[in-house]
């Protein structure tokens, strides 16, 4: 479910060619797996169209339960009436107003595309992006701005336009049939200002669920950057049911990245818990090894690796707090406030690890074998502090 008191829900989306139903089912378990919990395809082709059902259907067989939702542009109406196999197996449509030429008299797409969701009861999300912005909508909007005595600057008339494409077409797809419950809005940009302002213009206008991100985040930092920095901003304001982080992977990098950049957002602004979370200190002059750094890197992979059955015995584990200190200067402080932390040795310091669980010193390691060691203080803590769903079953 997405809006209203709703989790803020985790997209993401593939970039495989859809009609190579393997490669895409392999990639949509992995985002799955990574915590996706709502998966866009693009169904651009007949091909594409017919892979649809066969994705889904694949999927169910690996027990992988997703939603998929359908990325439609210029063809939709065609692909979803020809093939309701198709429209019937995706759990969600998202149509962009910019090119499916809403309105006109005898050739209007939208009202095709919206019939077709109304139909098979599927909600729509209305995704308007200003590289692909209504042309005629920002020509009349134009042109009205350059007759008033102070025209304003054409950005800002873009950003309106945005805002009234995804209105006006929100209300033609009540219109044509589509529940007001099953329609989701969007309005991306690729500018962090342009979208924390385009956002609040639309939250203020409409209480439909909004979809937040960016249209290109970027490569690398610049993309995790300017969606954290942006995002941040407008859920902090209370706006957004669902989100995507478009960064641009690199060849053969990690798709799964977006997921967790969604996650790590949520969780680090206290909106959602995903996995529990390692506190680490950046290090510094007193330990020149990288030990360290090594170990925390360790527990955090271990920690998300293991929380796929974490998550369905231990209720709670994923708002756990785990530090991995560098030294005594700020070791034993921020383990004492974490759940469960260990302070390593800084240079020149005795080589031993003080343990603390639950803020007391329970143990010190020392020697070769301290991360095996943590690890399986860690996962007795687990054990012993979360209860286990299948006893609490039992015994209720
Ligand atoms: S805890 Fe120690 S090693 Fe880590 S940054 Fe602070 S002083 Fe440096």
């Amino acid at each position: 479910m997405i809006g209203g008191a709703h989790p803020i829900v985790v997209q993401s989306m593939t970039n495989t060619d859809t009609e190579d139903v393997s490669n895409t089912v392999n990639q949509v378990m992995a985002l799955a797996n990574a915590g996706s919990e709502l998966v866009r395809v693009t169904v651009n082709t007949e091909g594409a169209a017919r892979a649809v059902p066969r994705i889904v259907e694949t999927l169910d067989k690996f027990g992988i339960r997703v939603p998929i939702a359908g990325d439609f542009h210029y063809n939709g109406h065609i692909l979803l009436k020809k093939y309701p196999d198709c429209a019937r197996a995706l759990a969600k449509y998202r149509i962009n107003p910019g090119n499916v030429n809403i309105g006109r008299k005898h050739d209007d797409n939208f009202r095709t595309m919206i019939e077709a969701a109304a139909e098979y009861d599927r909600p729509v999300r209305i995704g308007v992006n200003w590289g692909s912005l209504d042309a005629a909508l920002l020509t009349r909007m134009m042109d009205d701005n350059s007759r008033l005595a102070e025209p304003r600057d054409a950005a800002g008339v873009t950003l309106d336009a945005m805002v009234v494409s995804a209105l006006e077409s929100a209300c033609a797809a009540v219109r044509y049939g589509l529940p007001p419950g099953r329609i989701i809005l969007s309005a991306k940009v690729s500018g962090v200002q342009d979208l924390i302002t385009v956002y609040r213009k639309l939250a203020a206008q409409c209480e439909y669920p909004l979809h937040l991100g960016l249209t290109e985040a970027g490569l690398g930092s610049r993309g995790i950057v300017a969606t954290t920095a942006a995002l941040a901003v407008l859920l902090q304001e209370g706006i957004g049911d669902t989100i995507r982080a478009s960064l641009t992977p690199l060849p053969n990098g990690d798709r799964t990245e977006e997921v967790i950049v969604c996650q790590q957002i949520l969780q680090s602004l206290g909106l959602r818990s995903f996995s529990p979370q390692v506190a680490a200190c950046p290090g510094c002059g007193r330990t020149t090894s990288t030990f360290f750094q090594d170990m925390a890197d360790q527990i955090q992979t271990y920690l998300r690796r293991r929380m796929p059955v974490w998550k369905a015995r231990y209720p709670g584990v994923e708002g756990m707090k785990v530090a991995v200190m560098g030294c005594v200067v700020n070791g034993p402080g921020e383990s004492k406030h974490a759940d469960i932390g260990i302070s390593l040795p800084g240079t020149f310091e005795e080589p031993v690890a003080p343990v603390y669980v639950d803020g007391r010193l329970v143990k010190t390691l020392r020697g070769s074998g301290i991360v095996a060691e943590f690890i399986a203080m860690l996962d007795d803590y687990v054990e012993r502090r979360y209860t286990v769903r299948e006893r609490a079953g039992a015994v209720g």
